[in-house]
């Protein structure tokens, strides 16, 4: 028996004991009374949700070693902190633990010292290792992180696959995935890959009701970030992430020069850098941090009060996960993006140029799809999102732009079906001002050589302007009817308009691109 399983109810004791909270939150008794009990779970809780206590508690209310994999050193090494500090036996093995302490460590493994051990999954997956834990007595197998196991996920870390061996090796020991990711191609995944197949599954809602979502086409990018903080987070902490390494300098260095306190961020600074940053960040309370992607795993700082994205993310798995840093301690925070076409076709470029297997990029591309059909929707993003995620919301939010501030659309059935047949009956091979022209019926030089002053498309959209016209290309590009190929961005149609040339779908077009309204400007 576990030294802290003595009282009437232990896991409330340790909670209050150790942990210092009063009370379980959502669904947390619930799963731990199940691992606890000796049974598989699967739990879907967004960031900050509270899972680490759903496999710590069980950990140490059951008898043996529980076994954490976690996919990041720095992760597992800030965890075992806060456990030690709070009384608990935990300890980390990587290869960054010196000898002595990693003999120590394994002294205490065998002597039954220890109720949680934190693992990489390559660590673990070590013939010695999975020797050792053969020999001893196991409370639990924890998969932290368990979308890492997903190649649909946008985080695939190939180590992960190993896991599903500790079905088959440890039959007996409970074994508990944990993820802030659930749509559910994600979650069928890991239930697959890492045979969960009888693990009981546990969603946690992934609203976050205080954090308001607002997407705006990208005029110029900077000087509308610049506005949004000027009116809405003066001394606030916040972060903008970016696509590059070079951009994130580069906004830092700009937002210096406007009077805002910003640092970088990224993968390439040299590692004293950005531990500083990180750890101004941590401590200060009016620091922008300019980041790409590799920031954030794992920040717990509960204020911040603001997530920019000033280039799209790969998908709205990551949007979500990048926004859901903001407003940890629940009071009013903002996600903030603004998307261009720009950015579509370079991300359109990128896909094309990449050397990934041909599976792998099709992925992407649905999920670069997904974000853009987000970004360009006319229905509450909250819901958007949560629908995405699985979760039925039939309700406005009442809290993200879209409910704020509605969009106006018109029918663009028709004017979809010219623009789209005019990709065709010229052979895809043209960019979007060139069909908007022909469209119209303004015939050139180039145009009259192609012949493309005969064809039936010509001066078919005379109803439209050209800049119309070029809007509407755009909208189509986003909605996933087009993609931008190459360096002279020319237009192919997707497999997804063959309903819209047939006239057989409904098409909203937006009427015209938005401005920050009014009514962001107070706070709440
Ligand atoms: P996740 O792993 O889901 O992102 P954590 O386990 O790190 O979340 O928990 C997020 C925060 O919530 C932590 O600061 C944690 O101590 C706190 N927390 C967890 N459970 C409770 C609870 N029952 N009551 C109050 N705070 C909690
Ligand atoms: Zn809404």
């Amino acid at each position: 028996m576990s030294p802290y399983a003595t009282s009437s109810d232990p896991a409330l004791t340790l909670l209050q004991e150790i942990f210092g909270y009063p009370e379980f939150r959502g669904f947390q008794r619930e799963v731990i009374d199940l691992v606890t009990g000796g049974g598989d779970a699967l739990v879907l809780m967004p960031t900050g949700g509270g899972k680490s206590l759903t496999f710590q508690i069980p950990a140490m209310l059951r008898q043996g070693i529980g076994v954490v994999v976690s996919p990041l050193i720095a992760l597992m090494q800030d965890q075992v902190a806060a456990l030690k500090q709070a009384g608990v036996r935990a300890a980390c093995l990587n290869s960054t633990v010196e000898a002595p302490e990693a003999t120590e460590i394994f002294r205490q493994i065998y002597q039954g010292e220890l109720d949680l051990l934190y693992m990489a999954p390559e660590r673990l997956l070590l013939p010695g290792t999975l020797a050792m834990l053969d020999q001893l007595p196991i409370a639990l197998f924890a998969i932290d992180e368990a979308h890492c196991v997903s190649q649909w996920g946008h985080d695939f870390r190939p180590h992960y696959l190993g896991l599903s061996q500790l079905a088959e090796r440890f039959p007996r020991v409970p074994r508990i995935a944990l993820t802030a990711t659930a749509d559910e191609r994600t979650r069928q995944e890991i239930i697959k890959r890492l045979n969960l197949q009888s693990a009981r599954l546990f969603v946690a809602s992934f609203d976050r009701p205080n954090i308001r979502y607002r997407v705006l086409p990208k005029e110029n990018g900077k000087q509308q970030i610049k506005r949004f903080l000027e009116q809405e987070h003066k001394g606030d902490s916040g972060i903008i992430y970016c696509l590059s390494r070079k951009r994130t300098e580069e906004v830092a260095a700009w937002l210096n020069g406007e009077g805002f306190t910003a640092v970088p961020y990224h993968a390439g600074l040299p590692h004293e850098q950005r531990e500083r940053n990180q750890q101004r960040f941590l401590l200060e309370d009016n620091l922008i941090i300019c980041a790409t992607i590799a920031f954030g795993m794992g920040i717990d700082k509960p204020d911040v009060r603001f997530v920019a994205h000033l280039d799209l993310p790969k998908s709205i798995e990551s949007y979500y996960q990048e926004t859901g840093r903001a407003g940890r301690d629940g009071l009013p925070a903002n996600a903030f993006m603004v998307f261009g076409y720009e950015d579509v076709a370079k991300l359109h470029w990128f896909m094309d140029q990449s050397e990934a297997e041909p599976a792998f990029k099709e992925i992407e591309r649905q999920k670069l799809d997904s974000l853009l059909a987000f970004c360009e929707t006319t229905e509450c993003r909250r819901k958007t999102l949560l629908n995405y995620f699985g979760e039925a919301r039939e309700t406005r939010c009442g809290n993200c732009d879209i409910c704020l501030d509605p969009v106006k659309t018109w029918d663009g059935r028709e004017a979809a079906q010219m623009a789209l047949s005019c990709v065709f009956r010229t052979g895809q091979d043209y960019a979007m001002s060139y069909l908007s022209q022909i469209l119209v019926g303004e015939a050139d030089e180039r145009i009259e050589r192609n012949g493309h002053h005969r064809i039936s498309t010509f001066g078919i959209g005379k109803k439209h302007a050209k800049n119309e016209w070029m809007d509407i290309y755009k909208q189509l590009i986003f909605k996933g009817y087009l993609r931008v190929v190459g360096e002279y961005r020319t237009l192919k149609l997707a497999q997804s308009c063959r309903p819209v040339l047939r006239g057989e779908v409904e098409v909203r077009l937006r009427t015209k691109s938005r401005k920050v309204k009014k009514v962001f400007k107070r706070r709440y």
